[in-house]
């Protein structure tokens, strides 16, 4: 099979180059720099509705949607509008505006226990500012993760994380101190013995269990059936707070996220939310968001500080608001119709040729694991053919569609993907697959 090379892309690799005298790697988020595939990761110039042009004028379909945000397509004519109008009123005014109050309360609506939020600008500030209103609401420290969940690049929360850091293969991050890695306990996902074991030990030091709603970052892999009640349960035996990362299924799922799919949990809804990306529309805005007591706790009502510059940024509000507006049960259909095309053409032609796999779901967020049997949890996800998945890439990029650069990570699709966008994946999963076989 063809080996990549800069001579496949020569203005992105003239890009990179140029990039890797003054950015780390070339790049400003580490997946990005397509290392556990080889190649030229492309430099992007445009993206319209399900497609992206590269700095080469190789056109492609849009399998990664920016990691989620990206779910009406590119360029959204209302989004778009949008954005003109609240910028032509002003970029960032540091005093609150209309829009914020608006972005809250559509949040606010569409996921029921959360009674407030606080807006800003990335899910990593998301998450570290709700275990930071855990530790302060408890009054206590430890908090518990899972392995292969990833939470952004928070110092307590990168231990044995997923996305960037599974596809770097690191056990954690110079740079963290081991105080602040001491007080995170990291757990398999979906072994509800091992939670309760540490609970039996620890449990008045744990401030809070943080999971991903369903996991994305190691592929996707759901709770499994009672896990996600389990650690509602466990939690609030011992008083502590359970948070719930809807950063990347919030909004995508369902018009609510995970939570709109799997429901509350019979013992109870989770205590915080976090969200990011869909909401944004493809700007800097995330939140997180619960119990309006927990809430309470934060400044200026309560001692817990957090704060930004550019917090509820009002051009980032009306996108995240009218994409929002704009994500209706049909296009919730729509999406799930898109990515069970794209998954069943896996599947057959996988299948046709004696590939291994498995493909897993939460709502229309799926990815193929190059392997057997059921994913449960990191270990699982780790035991693939990750040699395998690269040279698929590489043949699906050659044919025009551009998947994430790493098998630990979901394939995300939008309302966009129209029927030309989708005969043309599915063509190239077919050829890619024989290609690969
Ligand atoms: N939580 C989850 C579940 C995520 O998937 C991500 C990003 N992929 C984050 C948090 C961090 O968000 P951001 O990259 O916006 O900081």
């Amino acid at each position: 099979p063809p080996v990549p090379s800069a001579a496949d892309a020569p203005h992105s690799a003239a890009l990179l180059e140029r990039a890797r005298r003054v950015i780390p790697g070339g790049v400003n988020s580490p997946v990005r720099a397509f290392r556990s595939v080889g190649g030229t990761p492309r430099f992007m110039v445009r993206g319209l509705g399900p497609w992206l042009w590269d700095a080469d004028g190789e056109k492609y379909v849009d399998l990664v949607c920016s990691w989620g945000p990206m779910i009406l397509g590119h360029g959204d004519a209302d989004v778009l509008r949008a954005v003109a109008e609240a910028a032509a009123s002003g970029f960032s005014f540091g005093m609150p505006t209309e829009r914020e109050v608006l972005l809250a309360e559509e949040l606010v609506s569409r996921v029921g226990p959360v009674e407030q939020v606080r807006l800003v600008s990335s899910g990593t500030e998301a998450t570290m500012s709700a275990i930071r209103l855990a530790r302060g609401f408890t009054g206590r420290s430890v908090v518990v993760k899972f392995a292969g969940c990833y939470h952004g690049h928070v110092d307590a929360l990168l231990a044995s994380a997923g996305s960037g850091v599974a596809t770097f293969g690191l056990p954690d991050s110079p740079g963290v101190p081991a105080s602040a890695a001491g007080e995170t306990i990291v757990l398999p996902y979906n072994d509800l013995a091992a939670l309760e074991a540490v609970f039996a030990e620890r449990g008045d030091q744990i401030a809070a269990v943080i999971t991903e709603a369903a996991a994305g970052n190691m592929g996707v892999v759901p709770p499994a059936p009672g896990f996600t009640d389990g650690l509602r349960r466990v939690t609030a035996r011992h008083g502590a707070l359970l948070v719930s990362d809807e950063v990347m299924t919030g909004f995508r799922c369902s018009p609510s996220g995970w939570l709109g799919l799997e429901g509350v949990p019979g013992s109870g809804a989770p205590d915080l939310f976090t969200f990011g990306k869909v909401m944004g529309g493809g700007f800097p805005a995330a939140a997180f968001g619960g119990r309006a007591d927990v809430m309470a706790m934060l400044a200026p009502e309560g001692p817990v500080y957090q704060a930004g510059t550019l917090s509820g940024n009002p051009v980032a509000a009306a996108a995240g608001l009218t994409t929002l507006q704009k994500c209706t049960d049909e296009v919730y259909a729509r999406l799930g119709t898109v990515a069970a095309t794209l998954a069943g053409a896996v599947e057959e032609s996988f299948t046709r040729h004696g590939i291994p796999h498995r493909v897993q779901w939460a709502g229309s967020m799926f990815s193929v694991f190059f392997r057997e049997g059921e994913v449960v949890d990191y270990d699982d996800a780790r035991d693939q053919d990750v040699e395998r998945f690269g040279r698929f890439f590489h043949a699906m990029l050659r044919r025009g569609v551009h998947l994430p650069p790493s098998c630990f990570e979901s394939w995300f699709v939008s309302v966009a993907h129209d029927d030309e966008a989708l005969e043309h994946a599915v063509r190239a999963i077919a050829g890619s697959a024989a290609e690969i076989a």
